[in-house]
């Protein structure tokens, strides 16, 4: 089966293709076709970054502005050319789509519908940047493939389990039945790591009590038992939790009403500085990626150190707090951008955690880990760090639906 996956940002776009035979495989395979764009770059252009399993690569750049316009492009590339992957479109089984707001009604993953896509544009309320952007892919493809069978796998989905304590914001219950509730996000990255410990630590899911920390350009916490989220730092939006690359995390809200009222700043104007001039840019003044906040620090730059030191503080504090929704823990899993690649976030998250008996190998944590275990031999825990593959989950998640024998969703 050749599954195409779209993942959509506001201002990226990641694609990429897969064939998955009549099994699934346990290691994940190398995608026989990867696309990038890129619009954070240069002010007007997109930069394209293509390869192909045959080690075909290219880079370019584009005036286009939408995904539509992109995509069409992007497809012709798939078949034709040194970066051609397969003969014609019709190859494609089934595109997966990464949808970020899956609302309450989606705990699974589900086959595109025209009523899942009315589901879509409807949480576009609550998820504005991204919503939109992901029903355009879907109606893209429509325009472009026919009516090939597409899959929408949604990142709240791991997290509809979670309690109603840790579900429901103390205000009014009224906002809980207008669906002013934590939704909780990043949940395949979440799952996929989840799944992919038990692989690692060759003990069933079901058994572990984990707790994920997706440190990207996004960060959330989540707590894991018996392969669910039970508790997870993202909230009503992508907003609420850590400290991030551009956002806040949670602030005091006390702090919006006095500048709506006595700074006079509208409801856009928070908006862009809670999710686009705070975290660790807003704090250094200097820069949202972790590697140029360090180097500083280390240069002496006292406003990047405060901002990597709030960043830690705000980690620990999360860990802490979700750590108490579980009876036990068996691992702690970093993942994503930071997670994946800072020993120095790393060694800082888990300094505190001395105090439960998990302690890292500070060998081990300095070596590059990819999908490893590098807590200390006396650890009461496991410390992994493992790259999360949300495209390949989504694939898998495809590839279940299709499959012969399916009943049309999945809980994984
Ligand atoms: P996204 O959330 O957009 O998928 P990623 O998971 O790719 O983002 O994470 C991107 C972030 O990872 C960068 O902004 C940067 O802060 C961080 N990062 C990447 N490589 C390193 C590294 N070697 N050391 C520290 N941080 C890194």
């Amino acid at each position: 089966m050749k599954i195409l996956v779209l993942n959509s940002g506001s201002s990226s776009l990641k694609c990429c293709l897969y064939e998955i035979g009549e099994t699934l495989p346990s290691a994940v395979p190398k995608a026989l076709w990867e696309w990038a764009v890129d619009w954070t770059h240069r002010a007007g252009l997109a930069e394209i970054t293509l390869k192909t399993a045959h080690g075909a690569a290219l880079k370019s750049e584009t005036t286009a502005q939408t995904q539509t316009e992109v995509m069409g492009y992007m497809l012709e590339q798939l078949c034709q050319g040194e970066t051609q992957a397969i003969a014609q479109l019709s190859e494609i089984d089934v595109v997966g789509h990464r949808v970020v707001h899956g609302g309450t009604q989606y705990r699974e993953s589900e086959r595109v519908t025209a009523e899942v896509k009315q589901a879509i544009a409807d949480l576009a309320c609550f998820a504005p940047l991204h919503n939109p952007i992901n029903l355009e892919g879907i109606e893209t493809i429509e325009q472009i493939l026919g009516d090939v069978p597409q899959v929408a796998v949604f990142d709240t989905a791991f997290h509809r389990q979670i309690p109603l304590a840790a579900t429901v914001y103390p205000g009014p219950y009224a906002w809980y039945e207008q669906g002013i509730q934590r939704y909780g996000f990043h949940g395949i990255s979440h799952q996929y790591c989840a799944e992919r410990a038990a692989q690692l630590l060759e003990r069933p899911l079901d058994d572990l009590r984990l707790i994920v920390c997706h440190l990207g350009n996004g960060c959330s916490v989540s707590a894991i038992r018996h392969g669910h989220s039970v508790d997870t730092t993202m909230g009503f939006t992508p907003l609420e939790g850590l400290m991030m690359g551009t956002r806040s995390g949670s602030v005091d809200p006390g702090i919006l009403i006095y500048l709506l009222r006595q700074a006079g700043y509208s409801p856009d104007q928070l908006e862009d500085i809670l999710n686009r001039k705070s975290g660790l840019k807003g704090i250094s003044g200097l820069s949202a990626d972790m590697r140029q906040i360090t180097e500083a620090a280390a240069a002496g730059n006292s406003r990047a150190q405060l901002a990597f030191d709030l960043f830690i503080h705000r980690l620990r504090a999360s860990i802490g707090a979700v750590l108490l929704s579980l009876d036990r823990l068996d691992a702690l899993i970093f993942t994503a951008g930071i997670g994946e690649n800072s020993a120095l976030v790393r060694a800082a998250a888990c300094d505190a955690l001395d105090v439960w008996g998990i302690k890292l190998d500070s060998q081990l944590n300095d070596a590059s880990p990819v999908d490893q275990d590098i807590a200390h031999a006396e650890s009461r825990s496991r410390v992994l760090v493992i790259h999360t593959q949300e495209d390949w989950a989504i694939a898998q998640d495809c590839w279940r639906i299709l499959s012969p024998g399916s009943i049309g969703a999945v809980e994984r």
